[in-house]
């Protein structure tokens, strides 16, 4: 009953079958899902959509599954908030924030790509997930996992934020701290998904999972109205959202379901750890592996698997990419706190101050529409914010105190 027709090599476009793998055996480039859009045009119109649960399996024959959906089941469709005051702000007409901070059981967009995973997991009949996380993915895995009944062995870079540890373990799955990064827990990971036959969703199942992040795209492009923005702006880690956001606005132009696409997209990382936006700025396609060093953690990817993808997407929309240090990723943060009362982690940080910087230079225009991906909550990342907001007012439990302490701050 499914909508794919295979997988297909992003290098030399050889085809293969539906199966756990992710590399071509020929070339070594990675493998991709290929639909067939004409029966997918058939089955799917934009009022059966419409008319769907709210959740990220509205489009479900555009996800590279067989049967029903077996895990997020009440993930994704996030709120599209008009953000004025973030405009104003920021000095142009219409901002857009897709709020993944919400509308997901582990509170980021690595819900979308999880959901997908697993249901392919259990669809290739595997009982074991396993994943390399900078942090979110861990904490998706590690829940969603347990729902849908999974062994769940879990690596993580050993110096994650408490917060993210915390929120993995209460899953009780074999949570591996590996002293090392994230360029170094991937590849240990790669190797021991070559010796268990243990479903690594972003390793193995990574075709799979990372079709999960069109979601965000088709989402976007219905709650416009079904129109595709002129600028969205995304935060890159290994690359792999940006480039299906991409995919999805492709899909909906292919599929008749917009009548323009006009969309730049723009990438927006950490200075901390900037390899695609370098590449973008020195226009050429050759990633240069960094060593990450940055309060962003869940952006943290030195070597990003989709870096190149991420690169040729932002060249091919017309789009730019900008990086920021981490007192704008802070300031990020406060302003669209302050704005719209949205408290998005430090990779939302990132996304709302390169959207400044991209103003400021002139790439995104004053009278455009501009979504910004907002990819996880702020509860996430608590410490990246210790010793940098201003303190509570202390005072006694009497009302001279309050009184008096207000006053002399001349707030009274
Ligand atoms: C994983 C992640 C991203 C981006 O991931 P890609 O590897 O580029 O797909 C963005 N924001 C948050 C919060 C994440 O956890
Ligand atoms: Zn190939």
């Amino acid at each position: 009953m499914g909508y794919v027709r295979g997988l297909k090599c992003r290098e030399c476009g050889r085809q293969y079958p539906v199966e756990p793998i992710y590399v071509c055996e020929f070339c070594f480039g990675p493998l991709e899902v290929i639909y067939d859009y004409d029966k997918i045009k058939r089955a799917i119109s934009k009022k059966k959509i419409e008319k769907r649960d709210e959740n990220l399996w509205r489009y479900k024959e555009l996800l590279p599954i067989d049967g029903p959906p077996q895990a997020g089941l009440y993930s994704g469709f996030t709120p599209l908030v008009k953000a004025d005051n973030l405009a104003k702000a920021l000095g142009v007409k219409e901002i857009y924030v897709k709020d993944d901070t919400v509308a997901h059981p582990t509170f980021s967009f690595k819900d979308r790509v999880v959901a997908v995973a697993l249901t392919k997991a259990r669809e290739f009949g595997f009982d074991t997930v396993a994943c390399a996380s900078t942090g979110n993915l861990a904490h998706s895995v590690s829940a969603q996992g347990a729902k849908a009944g999974f062994r769940r062995f879990i690596f993580i870079p050993a110096t994650l934020e408490q917060s993210k540890i915390v929120s993995s373990l209460i899953f009780r799955p074999y949570l591996i701290a590996v002293d090392g990064n994230y360029d170094e827990v991937n590849r240990l990971c790669s190797e021991i998904a070559n010796r268990y036959r243990w479903a690594f969703v972003n390793i193995n199942i990574r075709p799979y999972y990372a079709e999960g992040s069109k979601t965000i795209g088709f989402e976007i492009v219905e709650q416009l109205g079904w129109r595709a923005p002129d600028n969205v702006v995304v935060p890159c880690a290994s690359g792999s959202l940006l480039t299906k956001i991409w995919k999805a606005l492709k899909e909906m132009k292919e599929l008749g379901m917009i009548k323009t696409m006009n969309t730049k997209v723009f990438a927006a990382q950490a200075l901390g750890c900037n390899p695609i936006v370098t590449a973008i700025k020195n226009d050429t396609d050759v990633i240069k592996p960094v060593k990450p060093q940055t309060i962003a953690k869940s952006l943290a990817i030195g070597n990003p698997a989709d870096g190149y993808y991420a690169y040729k997407a932002v060249k091919e929309s017309g789009g730019f990419g900008e990086e920021v240090t981490d007192d704008e990723i802070v300031e990020g943060m406060k302003l669209l706190a302050e704005t719209e009362g949205i408290f998005a982690e430090t990779a939302g940080g990132v996304t709302v101050a390169t959207a400044k910087r991209l103003i400021e230079q002139g790439y995104i225009g004053k009278n455009d529409l501009t979504v910004l991906c907002i990819t996880g909550n702020g509860l996430k990342t608590k410490e990246a914010l210790d010793e940098r907001m201003e303190s509570p007012i202390f005072i006694k439990p009497n009302i001279e105190s309050f009184e008096d302490t207000l006053k002399e701050m001349r707030i009274l």
